[in-house]
């Protein structure tokens, strides 16, 4: 049990300066990857009053890269997931409500409105509510079933479809749909992609990188229709579901997957009143617009000096360090939250990093050959490297991040040769 000292910090007087009201409780909604780091970070920070975890999922704090991957083939159980194992979860002395939403934020009786009915008073209140698999609302798409992948649950409904003699149709060539797509090729199904920018993971990463993915697919068997749109779906008589393409040609197939980008779950945020642009917008001490509400993870959009704007970052690094760090904010401690974006994908044990935001205005140095399979891009601005990313290049790029934050300028004739060690730029 957890005693009721006085807790570490203080929370804003109601007029919303920066007073020295105590801080007894602390509630977190969402029980995900920065849900489940804060809760760590305020008890090992040395945060002794209640600490509250509402979460929406049956399942205890999690990551979710495996889901994907590992969960999704089988390969790994989905407890192998999970942040703490169970007797380090308990011994945090956190109260956590599993399969419970909350429907509202009082901001001035300073409580949160469960869907059990109670009320759960709040010091201060962390938001990690992430986000949800956005849906495709075309015509049929209520006659077929339509697939995501964001949730234990997910994976476990796709699993037993992917299968030899299977085929499988997914709508999005994003991190989501390509990861999904090797694993259910790995699985032995036939796999179709489809895509409506003209390239693959157009969002995140440059041409070349995209060029990259689309070759590993499709020497792996897998079509990717690129710059393809679904008009709708359709149940074929013999009861397989079809994808209904723009051009007319339609896809018949056992099974679709909606990988099709991430909607930040901001609306109790938005009720509230709080300041959001696409997901909740918080500073670099992870403050919300309101000074006892923080917010980490997939649903915050914080200023991110080397995007040179603010964002969200989707990944795993910054729902837990972001998560880490929004519980050190709430505790009072001086908090300045700007990572160096760091982003990995594995796709047929292939494994792709990204330091950086590279840009179109970056020049781009190549070190090492594509066709070896190990490789990486520098984007530079003039001789200063802003940006890295590569497949199977992991020791590369951990040099990478160094030279990127020390902003320093390189040769970049040695930078592009390979037989220039890393550690000599
Ligand atoms: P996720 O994390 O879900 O993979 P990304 O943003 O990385 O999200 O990728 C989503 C991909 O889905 C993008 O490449 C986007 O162009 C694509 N996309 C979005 N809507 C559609 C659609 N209706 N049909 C096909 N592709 C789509």
């Amino acid at each position: 049990m957890l005693d009721e000292r006085p807790a570490v910090g203080a929370a804003a007087l109601p007029d919303g300066s920066a007073g020295t009201r105590p801080i007894h409780t602390i509630v977190i909604i969402g029980a995900g990857q920065a849900g489940g780091w804060a809760a760590q970070t305020l008890r090992s920070e040395g945060f002794t009053g209640r600490l509250v975890l509402v979460g929406e999922e049956m399942h205890p704090p999690h990551e979710r890269p495996p889901l994907s991957k590992a969960v999704l083939s089988g390969a790994a159980l989905p407890a192998t997931t999970w942040l703490m194992k169970p007797d380090a979860f308990s011994a945090l002395g956190v109260e956590w409500r599993p399969g419970t939403q909350v429907q509202r934020i009082d901001r001035t009786a300073r409580q949160v409105l469960l869907s059990d009915g109670t009320a759960q008073p709040y010091d201060k209140l962390i938001l990690c509510t992430g986000g949800r698999a956005r849906q495709l609302d075309a015509p049929g798409a209520d006659r077929v079933q339509l697939h995501t992948l964001r949730t234990i649950e997910d994976a476990q409904a796709l699993a037993p479809t992917l299968a030899p003699g299977r085929s499988v149709v997914v709508v999005g060539g994003g991190w989501i749909g390509l990861e999904v797509a090797a694993t259910a090729r790995q699985q032995g199904a036939d796999v179709v992609v489809v895509e409506t920018q003209s390239r693959l993971c157009e969002r995140t990463v440059p041409a070349e990188i995209s060029d990259y993915l689309l070759a590993l697919h499709s020497a792996q068997g897998t079509r990717v229709l690129l710059g393809t749109g679904v008009r709708g779906f359709a149940r074929a008589e013999d009861g397989r579901s079809e994808v209904l393409l723009a051009d007319g040609s339609v896809l018949a197939c056992d099974t679709i997957v909606l990988g099709i980008g991430l909607v930040p779950n901001d609306e109790l945020a938005r009720e509230a009143g709080l300041a959001c642009d696409g997901g909740v917008r918080v500073d670099a001490q992870c403050r919300t617009s309101d000074p006892d509400i923080l917010a980490a993870g997939d649903v915050a959009v914080a200023p991110n000096p080397w995007a040179g704007r603010s964002l969200r970052l989707e990944s795993w690094q910054n729902a837990q360090e972001q998560g880490m760090a929004a519980a050190r904010s709430a505790l009072g401690q001086a908090v300045d939250y700007q990572p160096l974006p760091w982003f990995w994908s594995d796709q047929y044990g292939m494994n792709l990093q990204i330091y950086g935001m590279p840009t179109p205005a970056h020049r781009v140095v190549q070190r090492g050959d594509a066709a070896s399979g190990s490789f990486v891009l520098f984007y530079l601005a003039g001789d200063v490297v802003q940006a890295a990313i590569g497949p199977n290049a992991a020791r590369v790029l951990r040099f990478a991040r160094r030279l990127i934050e020390q902003r320093k300028p390189v040769d970049t004739e040695r930078l592009a040769d390979p037989a220039t060690p890393m550690s000599k730029l």
